[in-house]
């Protein structure tokens, strides 16, 4: 019956242009300064929709965050990586809100969480806490804004998701206002031949569109040519008033002839379909130029379920003699437009430059698993692991494999298994499966070994090379000194670092007590708050011990005094 209510409640109160029929009291504000973005919801990010908000904290840390209604706090997350310090507030009304690269929690929170931390002896904990617990009232102080996890600045990451379903929805359409007069900016527009006979421009390739700006602000494509199913894509971001920060735009709209062809929108998604954006996006396109084309058609793997409209799956047929008005409509929350209009003339002309498909000896059925053998190495390829069958190409050289190129996205993790019988014992033990980035730097691949055979699983495409990794972490201490008095100190803090393989864990005690040390691996820093314990020595002795990802591990003593 919540369940019902919840949808229902939900139907009727949708804004379509984002200003509306919503209680304009139902969530307060979760910071007190103006809401300006540096991030929208559903903005294209690798491998997933962004799914919240990314609110702009002034270049600073430390801002004050807010619950934006009365509720309990249902998860607080703390990883130095992804959300960084999270919190979730699930309210009564059906949704749950989420604050996330938080610098530290209010308090009474913080009290809440160091207990675990130290229970755990762990800086990475997350915790479900019980309604009861912890509640709070709408406003009341929760958190400071921060940078932790994986955050490349200041800001706040904000999500409002539904507590039934854990769906985010767009946080926008619940009253929160940000300045925006301005139309999305369309930077480039692609025609796809899509039928196997299929040609635009006599290319059987996709193609560039041409376009310029008419008086009436819309743009306009210079005449396509064209025969048999073509779509379309564009490459779009929407800039609001107080920022230059390109996010992502609300709606992309295909009209053709009049008729709705592709209608989709950012009003709400689940985080399980999330990486169906590399269907949604020209994969190869943008691992070649970085660039992200949205397509206007929908690829036959495509599960996403942001359509509100989909005729023919967005595809045109063009036939011969006969004339088409495609319309791409971009809009963003706000209810600006930039329309793109294309005529097409249906001609039935040869292609020039046709250009073969790529074979290789290995072809992928994407419906079925797949395994190679590769001596010395295989792959294994899990039913569904491709979006569409493919010409894989496969290498093995020595010590490494190489599993096509980045240019095609895998959905679910493979795995590659490495024969390691010629390495002895002593020298596997330092031994890891690494992928090599652009400029043939490896990263460490989390490496399963099992007598005489390594194996990684993962979901990208590339080389992967065997790599000895034979020194252990650096330790250096950064605002103290061996036998130095520390005693107007807040904080402790040191670098640790790794050059290949990594830092896999790491662990401090104090006069041999464990003390919780933050890490942040954006500066290589750990580090300690005094405030955690009091000491009653006047000697303390500092231990800590950092392992790597094959353990090698590495130990730092210090001696200081404080009183
Ligand atoms: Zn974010």
């Amino acid at each position: 019956m919540k369940e019902t209510l919840i949808i229902i409640l939900f139907f009727f109160t949708i804004p379509h242009n984002g200003q509306g029929s919503l209680p304009e009291d139902r969530f307060g504000s979760p910071l007190d300064i103006p809401i300006i973005l540096a991030g929208t919801f559903g903005e294209l990010r690798s491998n997933h929709f962004h799914a919240g908000i990314d609110i702009k904290t002034q270049q600073r840390q430390g801002l004050a965050v807010y619950s934006i209604a009365d509720g309990s706090v249902s998860r607080i997350k703390i990883s130095p990586w992804g959300y960084g310090k999270a919190l979730y507030i699930t309210h009564p009304n059906g949704y749950t809100s989420v604050y996330a690269h938080l610098q530290k929690f209010s308090p009474e929170i913080e009290a809440y969480i160091k207990k675990i931390q130290y229970q755990k002896k762990s800086y990475e904990v997350e915790v479900f806490p019980d309604p009861s617990e912890i509640i709070l009232r709408r406003g009341e102080l929760i958190a400071y804004s921060g940078n932790t996890g994986g955050s490349s600045g200041p800001h706040l990451h904000f999500e409002i998701r539904s507590t039934a379903t854990e769906m985010p929805i767009n946080p926008m359409l619940y009253g929160f206002s940000v300045a925006d007069a301005r139309n999305p900016t369309l930077l480039k527009a692609y025609a796809y031949p899509l039928s196997k006979q299929a040609r635009v421009n006599q290319s059987n390739e996709k193609i560039a569109i041409k376009f310029t700006k008419q008086p009436d602000g819309s743009f306009l494509a210079d005449k396509l040519t064209a025969l048999g199913e073509i779509g379309f894509g564009v490459n779009t971001y929407d800039r609001q008033d107080k920022a230059i920060n390109q996010n992502g735009v609300y709606s992309v709209k295909q009209i053709v002839n009049g008729k709705l062809y592709t209608d989709y929108n950012f009003e709400t998604f689940s985080f399980s379909e999330s990486r169906y954006i590399n269907t949604l996006i020209d994969y190869a396109h943008f691992s070649t130029y970085r660039e992200r084309i949205q397509k206007c058609f929908r690829e036959p793997a495509n599960q996403l379920s942001i359509y509100k409209t989909l005729y023919n799956d967005g595809k045109v047929e063009v036939r011969d003699g006969l004339s088409y008005n495609v319309e791409i409509h971009i809009n963003d929350l706000a209810g600006n437009l930039t329309k793109l209009i294309i005529p097409v003339e249906g001609k039935n002309e040869a292609v020039v430059n046709f250009k073969p498909q790529d074979q290789t000896a290995d072809y992928i059925i994407a419906k079925k698993p797949n395994n190679f053998d590769l001596g010395g190495a295989k792959v294994y390829f899990p039913a569904n692991t491709f979006y569409e069958d493919f010409y894989i190409d496969l290498k093995k050289g020595k010590d490494t494999v190489t599993i096509h190129d980045n240019k095609v996205a895998a959905h679910q993790n493979f795995t590659i298994t490495f024969d390691v019988s010629q390495y002895s014992q002593e020298d596997r033990k330092q031994l890891f499966i690494g992928r090599l980035d652009e400029n043939f730097t490896p990263s460490y691949s989390s490496t399963y070994k099992r007598g005489t055979t390594f194996t990684t699983r993962t979901r990208n495409l590339g080389t992967y090379t065997l790599v000895k990794d034979s020194i252990a972490p650096t330790i250096r201490p950064k605002n103290f000194k061996n036998k130095q008095w520390l005693s107007n100190y807040n904080y402790l803090s040191l670098t640790i670092a790794d050059d290949l393989s990594g830092i896999d864990s790491y662990s401090a005690t104090l006069n041999g007590e464990w003390i919780l040390m933050e890490y942040e691996p954006k500066t290589n820093t750990i580090t300690y708050n005094f405030d955690d314990m009091i000491l009653d020595k006047k000697e303390c002795e500092l231990n800590i011990e950092v392992i790597d990802n094959v353990r090698n591990k590495s130990s730092f003593n210090a001696t200081f005094f404080r009183k």
